[in-house]
């Protein structure tokens, strides 16, 4: 269980699915810290160095320092563990991370949770596919959405990306997704950047369907 920054709305169950699956927790110390304020014992929760490759079964998982998307309404870092129940704002961002995922049938992939980056830090680094998180893209300059678009699928050589992070969470998952109806996004203005950065360089692209299996590497 790994995740990709710790606002609540990627860390506040993970430490629950962890438990409930007998998987580690995994990430930095803000994650450990909301791990260890769920009650998930320190032996399931493991604190990675930046960029040092990590092993789960057949998986090889190296987590690289990134950048949430501006603006990050809870920033900073979690330093004591956050014990249920809490507001929102108790969830701060923490490391926000670039994930690299290798699997031993050779595929592999980038995961990138927020739509933030550090510029030349995935320089040198490879993927096939980049999950890439579009959240609150649309609200950002054009400028941006294209150093984005370089710092991470043309930097690691994604030939197909997968849009993640664009649906309305607040929305349970017996209903299909649709876009943040909120101010704080435009998924129409992402989407014209987009497409033409990716019909550009000849990557292939596309929204995943809720529930259904998929298999990019094909
Ligand atoms: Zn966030």
């Amino acid at each position: 269980m790994l995740p990709v920054h710790t606002h609540y709305d990627h860390a506040m169950d993970s430490a629950v699915v962890a438990d409930r699956t007998g998987a580690d927790l995994v990430g930095g110390e803000s994650t450990a810290y909301v791990g260890r304020g769920h009650g998930l014992p320190d032996h399931r929760i493991r604190v990675v160095t930046p960029g040092e490759p990590v092993s789960y079964g057949g998986f090889t998982l190296t987590l690289v320092e990134s950048h949430h998307c501006p603006p990050d309404r809870f920033p900073g870092e979690i330093t004591a563990p956050v014990v249920p129940p809490v507001k929102a704002g108790a969830y701060k961002c923490g490391e926000a991370w670039s994930i690299l995922v290798e699997h031993v049938s050779g595929a592999t992939a980038l995961l990138q949770g927020s739509a933030g980056f550090v510029e030349g830090s995935l320089a040198g680094r490879r993927a096939d596919v980049a999950y890439l998180g579009v959240g609150q893209l649309g609200v950002q300059s054009e400028d941006y959405l294209r150093t984005y678009w370089a710092e991470t699928v043309e930097a690691v050589g994604a030939r197909r990306v997968v849009l993640t992070h664009w649906d309305d969470f607040f929305r349970p998952l017996d209903r299909e997704l649709r876009a943040l109806p909120y101010a704080g996004d435009d998924l129409d203005v992402t989407m014209r950047v987009l497409d033409e950065l990716a019909a550009g360089s000849g990557v292939s692209m596309h929204f995943p369907t809720v529930w259904r299996r998929e298999d990019p590497w094909r």
